[in-house]
């Protein structure tokens, strides 16, 4: 009966050992330090190393990937338990070497990349020497690919790539961007555009701004516009084949969307936590928060549903690690995507309440946590794509009824029950 809910207890040292380091040493980082992509800026180089060589000696350094790239090869299953810790703080996944969108731009380097591309860029990227970006939405449109419009045309030996992109996080601190561009125009929708590899500081690329979210300062944003004005790039830049742009995309898409998930995990306790907290402490009516019914039963729901998420992320982990086929969990993975910002929205929105003015105020991390809530319903694509994605696949599992009734018709059944038992029981149809 290999059905279990329990940790080897090898494994759960590592975690009590990543639970401490992340609340000690790295919890702080996010309060002194500004991004942390800035991997060049000489104050996050001073405080972020050395924390990266303790995770190096402890051999649990990028445990995303598996031993031919440097990594342990822990799975899905392991990797969910520990990204549910380092998802509390903002610095843990660079500490851990484990952050998006890196963790997903060098998966299609090791997946599609020639020898030179990995040493070029997959190298410096897993040692998080260099940052990178993945460039593939479009100002007029995003969550349907098949509608981008930036163009890449061969002359020679490059490619002459012209048009725009929209949030693409990270650029400004990235080395090098992955863009996702037409190439063959005339082509079905899905080999019509490839994949680029493209160092940021090449001729053309402009960041016309930077995007914050909700109410960020202008300076601090993160989701660059980038205007592709004939930027060359040779054609040994092509990642993976010409025309194969959609089928890198997805290779990419689905882990970052789960490791997304297990982040968030960590996000929702943390509000969780503070909630608990917070109606421990305060007091109103002669009474703690605590005692108040309508208390208890946010604490409930909360609880109720952070566990829920929790169980499907931990679930679909191990569906991968069983199948090691992302096909095969593409509902999981839509479902659990289209969960996590529900979640999260309102676990975080009774926090906050729970809070009073405080809770609102830039005091308490809620408010951000509300953006990040909304974050994850557009990122790697909008709820109501997701949806979709799960309701075809179930779907699939099951056949429509020829017959004038439902099959769950309940006079139907009588007579089919009793044409099968009828007689042991001398019962005719119309006679009970
Ligand atoms: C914080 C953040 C970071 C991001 N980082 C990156 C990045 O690094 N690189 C990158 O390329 N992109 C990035 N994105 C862009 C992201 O992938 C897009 O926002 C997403 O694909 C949706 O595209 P859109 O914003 O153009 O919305 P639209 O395509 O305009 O959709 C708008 C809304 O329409 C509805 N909708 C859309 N399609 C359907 C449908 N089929 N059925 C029903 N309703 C639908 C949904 O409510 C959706 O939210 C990021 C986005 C955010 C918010």
């Amino acid at each position: 009966m290999a059905w279990d809910f329990e940790t080897e207890p090898e494994f759960q040292k590592e975690l009590d050992w990543i639970e401490q380091f992340v609340r000690e040493e790295v919890e702080p980082l996010e309060h002194v330090l500004g991004s942390q992509y800035d991997v060049h800026n000489p104050r996050n180089q001073k405080l972020v190393r050395p924390l990266q060589a303790e995770v190096r000696k402890r051999k649990l350094w990028a445990c995303h990937l598996g031993p031919e790239l440097g990594g342990p090869g822990y799975g899905q299953l392991k990797l969910a338990l520990m990204n549910e810790i380092l998802g509390r703080a903002r610095f843990a996944s660079v500490v851990f070497g484990t952050q998006a969108p890196d963790t997903g731009n060098a998966e299609i380097l090791a997946h599609y990349g020639t020898p030179e591309q990995k040493k070029q860029f997959l190298e410096p990227l897993l040692n998080n020497e260099i940052v990178s970006c993945f460039s593939m939405t479009e100002p007029h449109a995003g969550a349907d690919p098949k509608m981008f419009k930036c163009r890449a045309e061969l002359k020679g030996d490059f490619w002459v790539i012209n048009g725009e992109k929209w949030f693409s996080s990270n650029a400004r601190f990235s080395s090098f961007l992955i863009v996702m561009v037409v190439t063959d125009p005339e082509a079905p929708p899905h080999q019509k555009m490839s994949m680029f590899l493209v160092p940021t500081d090449t001729p053309g690329v402009k960041i016309v701004r930077n995007v914050g979210l909700g109410t960020e300062h202008e300076e601090t944003g993160e989701h660059a516009y980038i205007r592709y004005e004939d930027v060359r790039v040779p054609r040994e830049n092509l990642l993976g084949q010409r025309g194969q742009g959609f089928e890198v995309a997805q290779t990419r898409l689905g882990g970052g969307r789960i490791h997304h998930a297990m982040r968030t995990v960590g996000q929702v306790r943390k509000a969780f936590d503070m909630m608990c907290e917070r109606v421990l402490s305060r007091e109103t009516q002669g009474e703690s928060l605590a005692n108040k019914q309508m208390v208890q039963e946010q604490i409930a729901d909360s609880w109720i549903e952070m566990e829920q998420f929790r169980l499907l992320v931990l679930r679909t982990a191990w569906r991968i690690d069983k199948y090691k086929d992302y096909r095969k969990v593409l509902k999981d993975i839509a479902a659990i995507k289209a969960l996590m910002p529900k979640v999260y929205h309102d676990v975080v929105y009774r926090a906050l309440r729970l809070h009073g003015a405080l809770g609102l105020s830039n005091e308490m991390p809620f408010s951000a946590q509300m953006v990040e809530s909304f974050m994850t319903s557009l990122a790697d694509g909008p709820t109501e794509v997701h949806k979709v994605t799960v309701a075809r696949r179930v779907l699939r599992e099951y056949k429509g009824t020829d017959g004038l009734f439902p099959s769950g018709h309940l006079v139907s059944r009588r007579e089919q029950a009793i044409a099968k038992y009828g007689k042991l029981l001398e019962l005719e149809v119309g006679n009970l």
